[in-house]
């Protein structure tokens, strides 16, 4: 019985070539795809005669006389404005902005009756409605008040008409046993969770009734949690399938000798804190495993994650393997070099660093020595992807602040090593749900705490105003001999924009304040520039740093107290996390500066306030995650990821707890999906388009 499911959307009554053609472009071919796209909400319309009897925020139903359709020219598109009339006599507008299919508005005939269905704005004395349905057969809208379903309108198709046209494709479908042909999950698991069938959840959420209003425009009615628990049930399986496929992979075991990271532990300045003791732990037991290591060490700004990797890294090296870590920016490599120098210093581990600025000639000595296995640890930017990087037996790879780079670059590093042992590093708080979609191939360790003895660091919005008061307290901290940051947004100044240029600033200030010594840092220098400058804020030989987002990950100069951050609203607020972690580094009392233009939105505020507030990296994901939307928190790289249909992981995450626990109960109970009930599944599985990329 598929093959009502396979009809072309072609065979629908009003569905002619030229929308068959459209429809086929937007991905729709068959009625399965048409009803799967389900409404994007709902609203309850009130049915009028009139405008008197509507307020500003109504949904109305409205039966109207349309005198005239103007049409007017933007670029390539046309606009088209109506003149109607109510009941009354009384004028009104419905605006319709860049229709790329105008046909719609050229089949009306005035005088003609239509129906208005839409919410009327009140704008100066005139009533308007934006983009409205328009009904022009001139139907029967029966009941006073209707849970109308809306759909994101596409592909010049109105709401209205889509939603006749999923109501056709329903009459074909209509069927409990079409439906059952359709139904992939196994009745025992649908009893236990309480899920309806897909194709039943489907009609609910297209012919939504008003008596569940409440329901519907909270997403919870039984047709929305069958459709979201879907969503997560694929993810999960999809997720079980990925670490199966780590699992088959073959490892070397390392269990190393201790001598090395004893070495280590006498050279720390500090007592590691217990999630770091707990981190290197987990780390070394999977190290010793012979099967891939797979881990996301994950730990807030200066919770101490170089320590974590050091560890590991060591573990492999008393085994006789190498090691590769690699992280962004030069700055960064720079930085873990140095570190690792020192405190190895008096251990035998031969390490090098491997940048696009290495001279040929060391370049040539490196790879020699990678080769032959000299060299223990190299570490170094994208570099290290390149093909002539070639190691003698590459025991474990580390990605450091890895959410920069992509898929293919992780694993062009991986490919360098027979199934190495894998760690990547990340300091942005991800939100749980989040966390457990994005990275849910990945066992996770957390560093919670930060090493004790940190001072919380004081942040305050400063308006424009009081500017000169910010710099007095800036001179006075510089006297103590304490160091500190200004970072702005865009290198280069750009009039539209209205951004003060770092490179200017920096003029400005070190004229106006010639006593202090400055430096410059931005991403357009060159990449032994910045390491110069970097070394000099390191000895404190620079005591203020003018510098674009370069500083934004990793760096660590604790006598640095001071973070101000200029155009600070147009930062989003895991940036502006990450830029405030880089002071509060030690135990010197530190501060944040969240310098506001003049014309910032409330929103904007409502942000830097919440920032002043709290330094809790997680709260501040959860914020971002809510402002910016998924995909944008985890950047373009993985955001592929997270495409779900109806499911949204900040409001479904019971569902996605459910839909985990489910599809663990099946793999526990059938491994290799052998049992009948799952062979749908098993089938659908096979059929996923997206099931089987990387
Ligand atoms: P991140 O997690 O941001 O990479 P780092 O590893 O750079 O943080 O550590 C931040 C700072 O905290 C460094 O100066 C480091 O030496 C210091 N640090 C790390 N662990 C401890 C500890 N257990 N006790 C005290 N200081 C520590
Ligand atoms: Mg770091």
């Amino acid at each position: 019985m598929d093959y009502l499911f396979e009809t072309s959307v072609q065979y629908l009554k009003g569905v002619g070539p030229q929308l068959g053609a459209r429809l086929e472009n937007w991905g729709v071919h068959t009625l399965e795809d048409l009803i799967q796209n389900v409404p994007r909400t709902y609203q309850n319309w009130k049915r009028v005669e009139n405008l008197k009897e509507i307020s500003d925020g109504d949904s109305v139903v409205l039966l109207a006389n349309l005198l005239n359709v103007k049409s007017y020219r933007r670029g390539y598109q046309r606009s088209f404005e109506l003149v109607l009339e109510d009941g009354l006599g009384q004028k009104f507008l419905a605006q319709f902005f860049r229709q790329p299919f105008q046909g719609y508005f050229d089949r009306f005939r005035c005088p003609q009756k239509v129906w208005i269905i839409g919410k009327p704005q009140f704008i100066k004395s005139k009533i308007v409605f934006h983009h409205p349905d328009i009904l022009d057969e001139v139907e029967s809208v029966e009941q006073q008040n209707q849970l109308v379903p809306i759909y994101t309108e596409t592909v010049g198709l109105n709401s209205r008409k889509l939603h006749q046209l999923v109501d056709q494709s329903f009459r074909l479908l209509d069927r409990p046993q079409v439906w059952k042909a359709k139904e992939f999950l196994p009745l025992s698991l649908r009893e236990k969770y309480h899920l309806i069938p897909r194709q039943e959840a489907l009609k609910l959420l297209h012919f939504p009734s008003i008596e569940l209003i409440k329901d519907y425009e909270k997403r919870r009615t039984i047709g929305h949690r069958r459709l979201i628990f879907e969503d997560f049930f694929w993810m999960e399986f999809a997720l079980v399938m990925k670490r199966r496929s780590y699992a088959q992979e073959k490892a070397t075991a390392y269990k190393g000798t201790g001598l090395l990271r004893e070495g280590l532990k006498k050279a720390l300045p500090f007592q590691l804190t217990l999630d770091q003791v707990k981190a290197i732990q987990e780390i070394s037991i999977d190290l010793n495993k012979m099967i891939p290591m797979n881990r996301l060490l994950q730990g807030d700004v200066g919770s101490g994650k170089t320590i974590v990797m050091f560890f590991a890294l060591l573990q492999i090296i008393e085994a006789g393997a190498q090691a590769a870590l690699m992280a962004p920016t030069a700055i960064l490599c720079e930085q873990h070099f140095q570190n690792a120098k020192q405190l190895f210093e008096k251990l035998p581990v031969k390490i090098a660093l491997l940048t696009s600025k290495t001279k040929a000639e060391e370049k040539k000595k490196i790879l020699a020595e990678l080769e032959n296995g000299e060299l223990n640890l190299l570490i170094g930017t994208h570099s290290l992807i390149e093909d002539q990087v070639q190691f003698l037996k590459l025991g474990l790879i580390l990605i450091d602040e890895q959410h920069r780079f992509g898929v293919s670059q992780r694993h062009r590093l991986q490919s360098k090593g027979l199934a190495p042992h894998r760690l990547f590093i990340t300091a942005t708080p991800i939100p749980r749900t989040l966390a457990m979609t994005a990275y849910g191939d990945l066992d996770v360790c957390l560093l919670r705490e930060k090493p004790p003895g940190r001072t919380p660091i004081t942040s305050k919005i400063m308006v424009e105003k009081n500017r000169n008061l910010m710099m007095d307290f800036l001179m006075k901290q510089i006297q103590f001999g304490r160091q500190a940051y200004f970072v702005y947004p865009l290198v280069e100044e750009s009039e539209k924009m209205d951004l003060k240029s770092a490179t200017e600033s920096f003029e400005r200030m070190r004229t106006q304040y010639p006593s202090i010594s400055w430096g410059l840092l931005h991403g357009k220098m060159k990449a032994d520039e910045k390491e110069e400058i970097m070394k000099a804020f390191r000895k404190n030989q620079i005591q203020v740093l003018v510098s674009t987002t370069v500083i934004e990950v990793g760096v660590d100069v604790p006598n640095a107290v001071i973070m101000i951050i200029e155009h600070s609203e147009r930062f989003g607020l895991s940036q502006l996390h990450q830029l405030r972690g880089r002071v509060g580094r030690g135990s010197l009392k530190s501060y944040c500066i969240f310098a506001a233009g003049l014309k910032m939105s409330q929103e904007a505020k409502q942000r830097l306030q919440l920032m002043c507030e709290t330094e809790d990296g997680f709260r501040i994901a959860e914020a971002d995650l809510q402002w910016r939307g998924a995909g944008e928190f985890l950047g373009a790289k993985q955001s592929g990821m997270i495409g779900f249909r109806w499911a949204n992981l900040m409001l479904d995450e019971e569902i996605l707890i459910e839909a985990r626990e489910a599809v663990q109960e099946i793999f526990n109970k059938d491994p290799e999906l052998k049992e009948k009930e799952h062979q749908t599944l098993k089938a659908y599985w096979q059929n996923l388009p997206w099931a089987h990329t990387s």
